[in-house]
């Protein structure tokens, strides 16, 4: 990334975590060295590469904000690489380039817009994907492959020309089409990426694990590992592939623009990447980035981000370079999936069963395109094994719609003074005792009168799987219980729709006055809530929010006791009994329905018309499945029953069968009524057995089929 585009709200971050910059700037560049060695030198990275851009991002921009803090020798001034002692150094007759990032879509128009400025007008741009590689650069001497490098530093790399020899897509000879193309006899080195397949990096680290050697992280290190082994035969072995893209000298050649360039390193004989677009505007760029991550996991190899380059090679050479990267050329990285942050705190949260959860409070990041500042640490054990601390900077990961998780600490940019976190004694919500429970994770407040619990209580209550009173969310519910309205499940079904419609929303509108629920909203909620009162008795169950019992549990227990009368006369035995129960649940279902508040609740509920009571006449006690795997067709009417077809395929769909509406050879059995029609006549066409009205009530009646 080019110094100073980060967000403003990560430079906001940052001022707020950073006192002494310059010892956070000290204690970055010594954490960057350590991982940049770790990953070029040894191949063996410690920490993910979103990780690693994050910390590297905050070293810039605070040099940025630090100008005197400069030093020639920081990680932000050079291209990450290392020359290793086993091959032969090779001093590139050009420089090795990196790349400047684009972190997201605006530091792409940020970079797009420095094109249009230096231009005085928008210019071709080439969008190519970034091969998630190592890059490797190939000098042909009349055609005929000489000598093959790594990027090493920039400046020098390593000979792994015996090793590449081995790479199997890599011409040894340029085809004639590509001699054609070359401006002038002599040298031309030709750049670009060695990556190793999804598939192959898979088997290769499968068989490592299996021998008991060490996987590689990712393929590009598998890749970078593979291409500098001191036996070549090793590499030979490694599948690997290549994707050129660039060329050292553009003078070398007759082709005056990337778009020529790709064209004529396919005609050459180079594996070219196909998935490559010439753009004339802004949005196409956009697109072709979209594109690609949307593919990215389709691809058999794998890509981190997308590399856009001013098409014409004049047009390069009049923007030229900085220090380590292109001014001509932006990698759009994907959206890490990984991030360093700070965290400033961890608080506890209650919840509606009186768990204690410690909460990571996050100096606010953009991870995966969302923001993140706080994430669940579970339990104690959990901040213990993390081994987190207030303070620490931190990774957190979000990939996709997964919840935010703190992976854990980079321990050398630890604070002196951080101290391992303890659960706090008391509730923070209501300040009774905390207690933890032999064999439990979490710690508990028991206090029935916690505040907190019971507003978790009741937003538990009106959730979707509980009685779903659609409407009734967190701010509302917050809203009732602030103004003393709500203090119990049951207090929902005293409300009536004026004191809704006038619910004071604890916000002002533009001209100041306070903003209300509303007459429309409060009209819909109230319905809402009386739609509740018939929700199915386990729903209820579920709703009271008993410890132990989720909505499974509570379905097998509405289940064996449809009501609450039978309910409450049930022993801790009878309970334990059910599939799934067990003495710890039966228990907490126990001694939850004789706690006298909750008693009393219950109570409250069933006077004001709250189902405790199934109607289990309607329901049938479970059929066998005798018909299981077998097909059935209804035809003609059921006269004798009066059954409609419906309440007939109802029935032999208890027992197990699937009912179509129409014959096949598939087909196990028609059942024809009276004035059947072409569905007799084809079941006796294709001898599917026939059944008369009279057979199939014996098949309900007996579940037996007729013989055959
Ligand atoms: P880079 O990989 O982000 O980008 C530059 C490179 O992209 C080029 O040198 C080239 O090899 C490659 N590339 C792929 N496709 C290309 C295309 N179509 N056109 C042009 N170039 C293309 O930068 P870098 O300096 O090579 O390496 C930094 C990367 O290494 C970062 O992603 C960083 O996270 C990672 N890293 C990770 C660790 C770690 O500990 N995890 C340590 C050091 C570096």
């Amino acid at each position: 990334m080019a110094q100073g585009q980060a967000s403003l709200f990560d430079e906001q971050a940052l001022a707020q975590v950073t006192t002494d910059p310059a010892a956070r700037i000290e204690a970055l560049r010594t954490e960057i060295e350590h991982h940049t060695y770790l990953y070029y030198a040894k191949d063996a990275p410690e920490i993910s590469d979103a990780a690693y851009d994050s910390l590297m991002r905050e070293l810039r921009e605070l040099e940025h904000q630090n100008p005197h803090l400069i030093d020639p020798t920081s990680p932000t001034q050079r291209v990450g690489g290392y020359v290793g002692e086993q091959f032969a150094p090779v001093r590139h007759a050009q420089r090795m380039y990196s790349l400047d990032n684009a972190m997201d879509l605006a530091e792409l128009d940020a970079w797009l817009e420095r094109v249009v400025e230096f231009f005085g007008h928008m210019v071709d741009v080439v969008c190519e994907l970034k091969i998630d590689g190592s890059s490797i650069a190939l000098t042909y001497e009349d055609g005929r492959l000489v000598r093959a490098a790594t990027r090493g530093d920039g400046t020098t790399g390593e000979d792994v020309t015996v090793n590449v020899r081995t790479v199997k897509d890599v011409p040894l000879r340029l085809r004639a089409e590509g001699m054609a193309g070359i401006a002038a006899p002599g040298a031309v080195e030709v750049r670009g990426e060695v990556y190793m397949p999804k598939a192959s990096f898979d088997f290769l680290n499968k068989a490592a694990e299996a021998n008991g050697k060490q996987a590689f992280a990712n393929p590009r290190n598998a890749a970078a590992g593979s291409l500098r082994q001191k036996d070549a035969e090793i590499t030979a072995k490694r599948d690997l592939s290549t994707f050129l893209y660039a060329i050292a000298d553009q003078a070398s050649l007759l082709a005056t623009t990337q778009w020529e360039l790709l064209q004529w390193l396919t005609d050459a004989g180079f594996h070219t990447n196909p998935d490559v677009k010439l753009c004339t505007q802004a949005q196409q760029v956009h697109d072709f980035c979209a594109n690609a991550l949307e593919n990215r996991a389709n691809l058999p190899y794998e890509i981190d981000g997308v590399v856009v380059k001013v098409n014409s090679f004049s047009q390069q050479a009049a923007m030229g370079f900085t220090a380590r990267a292109p001014r001509w050329a932006i990698a759009f990285k994907f959206p890490p999936e990984e991030k360093t942050t700070v965290l400033q705190d961890i608080t506890v949260q209650v919840g509606r069963t009186g768990a204690l959860t410690p909460v990571a409070e996050l100096v606010p990041v953009t991870v995966a395109g969302s923001t993140v500042a706080r994430a669940t640490l579970h339990n104690l054990d959990e901040v213990h094994r993390k081994d987190v601390r207030i303070g620490d900077t931190v990774i957190v990961r979000k990939a996709g719609d997964v919840i935010p998780e703190v992976l854990g600490p980079v321990l050398s940019l630890r604070p002196a003074d951080a101290a391992v976190w303890q659960m706090p004694q008391m509730c923070p919500s209501c300040g009774s005792v905390v207690v933890r429970e032999d064999g439990e994770a979490k710690h508990h407040c028991i206090s029935i009168d916690c505040p907190a619990q019971a507003q978790e209580r009741l937003i538990h209550w009106a959730s979707r799987g509980a009685l779903d009173i659609d409407g009734m969310g967190e701010e509302i519910v917050g809203r009732l219980v602030e103004t003393g309205r709500l203090t119990d499940v049951a207090d929902y079904y005293s409300l009536d729709v004026t004191e809704l419609a006038l619910l004071d929303m604890g916000r002002l509108n533009k001209e100041g006055v306070p903003i209300r629920l509303g007459e429309k909203t409060a009209q819909k909620l109230y319905d809402n809530i009386m739609a509740s009162k018939n929700r199915p008795f386990a729903r209820v169950l579920f709703g009271l929010g008993m410890r132990h019992v989720g909505k499974t549990t509570a379905e097998v227990i509405a289940a064996a006791y449809p009501t609450m009368e039978g309910l409450r006369a049930a022993s801790v035995d009878d309970l334990a009994a059910l599939e799934g129960v067990g003495p710890k649940i039966a228990a907490s279902i126990y001694t939850f329905l004789r706690t006298p508040a909750n008693v009393q609740v219950i109570e409250r509920l069933e006077k004001r018309g709250v189902n405790m009571a199934d109607d289990v006449s309607a329901a049938a006690p479970a059929e066998p499945a005798v018909l299981d795997g077998l097909t059935f067709v209804l035809t003609g009417s059921l006269v004798e029953s009066g059954m409609t077809r419906e309440e007939a395929g109802q029935r032999l769909k208890a027992l197990g069968a699937k009912v179509s509406g129409s014959v096949s050879k598939k087909t196990s059995f028609v059942i024809a009524g009276e004035a059947a029609g072409s569905k007799y006549d084809k079941a006796v066409k294709l001898g599917v057995p026939v059944l008369d009205e009279a057979a199939f009530l014996d098949l309900l009646e007996t579940k037996t089929l007729p013989p055959q």
